[in-house]
C-alpha cells in the first residue's frame, strides 16, 4: 500500500514462515485469518495468497476496501470487515461483493436489510460484545436482535463473532471465562432460531491458549506473522514454535573511524570511548526504527551483534564494527531477523520490551515503512 519507496532498507517477507505458522494454528477450513492493516504490515495480497496456496476458505480483513482489493484480485474466500460497513459506499460495495456485513448494531441491521431480498439473501455477521466493550451487541440487546432479524428474512446469519480482551494474560482467566459465558449465551439464544450459524471467538491468544474458545472458526491474526502473544507469560511455551515472518535489513553506506573522544551523530549522545570503526547504515526512524532506541538498538552484521552507536538519523543510523574486520560497505545489516549465524536474530519483541509496547506495533510500523521483498522458502 503506502510503502516508502525512497529508502535503500527492505522488509524481507519469508512466505513460507506464514504457511507453516497457519498450519500450527489448526486445520485452514476453520481459521479465518486474520489481515487487516495491510496484513500487520506484510502486505495484503501476497499474504492471502500464501494463505489460500494453504488452504484459507475465509479472510478478516478490516475495511470493505481492504475486501474489495481480495476481490479485484479473484479470491473467492468468505470476506468479513473487522471495522464493518464505515460509509453507503461500504455497504453497497459489500452487497456487490459478496463480502458479509458485519453487523454490530440495530442500524446495521436496518441497513443490511434494505439492502438485501428474499430473492437474493445476505449472508450476514453477528458482532456480539462479550468483555471487550468495543462494538457489537450487548447480552441486553439480543431479544430486540431477533425481533429484527425474524423481520428482515432475507438476512442470513451465517457467523457470530466476539473478540476476546485478555486472553494472552494468564492472571485475567477469570475475565477470558466470563466472556467466554456470555458469548456462549447470547449466540445460543441466536442459534436456537438459527442452528447453522457458526461461531468464532478466539484471536492468537485463544487459538494457541485456550481450546474452549475456537468453536467452529478461529480468528488469528498476530500468529500467522509468527508473534507469540503469550511471551513473557507463563504460557509462553504454548507459543514458542512460531516463526517471525519479518525482517528487516539495510546497506552499509560507509565505514568510517572513530577517535577516542569523538563524538557521533546528532545531540552527541555516544562519544568514542576508545579509537573505534563505525559502519553507517542506510535505515533510520523515518523506516520505523524506533529513535527512542538510540544507543540501545540490537542489530546483526554477518551474522553478529554490533551495538547501534548515537542518535538514530532520519534515514541513517551507526554501528559499532570494532569487533568485526570484514565489514565493507554494500553488506547488510540486520535489524530484524536475518540469515542464522553465531548471534541470535534480533526480534520484533527486542524493541518492542524496552519501548513498553507490543510487536504488532512494531509489524505494522516497519512493513509500512520499508519496500517490500518476499520468499518464497
Ligand atoms: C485484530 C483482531 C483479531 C486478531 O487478533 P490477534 O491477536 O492478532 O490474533 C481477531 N479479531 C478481531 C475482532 C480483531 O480486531
Amino acid at each position: 500500500m503506502s510503502v516508502c519507496e525512497f529508502t535503500p532498507s527492505r522488509c524481507h517477507v519469508n512466505l513460507a514462515a506464514l504457511r507453516r505458522n497457519f498450519a500450527r494454528l489448526g486445520e485452514a477450513a476453520r481459521l479465518m485469518p486474520v489481515v487487516k492493516a495491510d496484513a500487520y504490515g506484510h502486505g495484503l495480497l501476497p499474504v492471502a495468497r500464501t494463505l489460500a496456496g494453504a488452504g484459507a476458505r475465509r479472510f478478516a480483513v478490516g475495511l470493505v476496501d481492504e475486501g474489495r482489493a481480495l476481490r479485484e484480485a479473484g479470491f473467492d474466500q468468505q470476506i468479513v470487515p473487522l471495522l464493518g460497513q464505515l460509509t453507503p459506499d461500504d455497504w453497497q460495495r459489500a452487497r456487490a461483493l459478496d463480502i458479509m456485513p458485519l453487523l454490530a448494531c440495530a442500524d446495521d441491521v436496518a441497513r443490511a436489510a434494505a439492502l438485501a431480498d428474499t430473492a437474493r439473501p445476505w449472508r450476514v455477521v453477528l458482532k456480539f460484545d462479550s468483555g471487550m466493550g468495543r462494538l457489537g451487541f450487548a447480552p441486553d440487546d439480543v431479544p430486540a436482535l431477533l425481533d429484527a432479524l425474524r423481520a428482515a428474512p432475507s438476512l442470513r446469519p451465517a457467523l457470530a463473532v466476539s473478540h476476546l480482551a485478555a486472553a494472552d494474560t494468564p492472571e485475567e482467566s477469570p475475565y477470558t471465562l466470563d466472556q467466554l459465558a456470555r458469548f456462549t449465551a447470547m449466540t445460543d439464544a441466536v442459534r436456537a432460531v438459527y442452528p447453522e450459524m457458526e461461531r468464532s471467538l478466539g484471536n492468537s491468544a485463544g487459538t494457541l491458549a485456550w481450546p474452549e474458545t475456537r468453536f467452529e472458526v478461529c480468528r488469528p491474526g498476530y500468529a500467522i506473522y509468527g508473534g507469540n502473544p503469550l511471551a513473557g507469560t507463563s504460557w509462553a511455551g504454548k507459543g514458542q514454535s512460531l516463526e517471525w515472518a519479518m525482517s528487516l535489513s539495510a546497506p552499509v553506506i560507509q565505514i568510517r573511524r572513530l577517535a577516542k573522544g569523538q563524538s557521533i551523530s546528532y545531540g552527541r549522545i555516544f562519544t568514542a570511548p576508545r579509537d573505534m570503526r563505525v559502519a553507517v547504515l542506510g535505515c533510520g526512524y523515518a523506516n520505523a526504527v524506533p529513535r527512542a532506541l538510540s544507543n540501545a538498538l540490537p542489530l546483526r552484521l554477518h551474522g553478529r551483534r554490533a551495538p547501534q552507536v548515537g542518535r538514530v538519523c532520519m534515514g541513517m543510523m551507526m554501528a559499532d564494527i570494532t569487533a568485526l574486520d570484514d565489514v565493507r560497505p554494500g553488506d547488510r545489516a540486520w535489524l530484524l531477523g536475518g540469515p542464522d549465524g553465531p548471534d541470535a536474530p534480533v526480534t520484533p519483541d527486542d524493541w518492542a520490551a524496552p519501548l513498553e509496547t507490543i510487536a504488532y506495533e512494531i509489524l505494522c510500523l516497519v512493513g509500512m515503512t520499508n519496500p517490500r521483498v518476499y520468499d518464497e522458502n
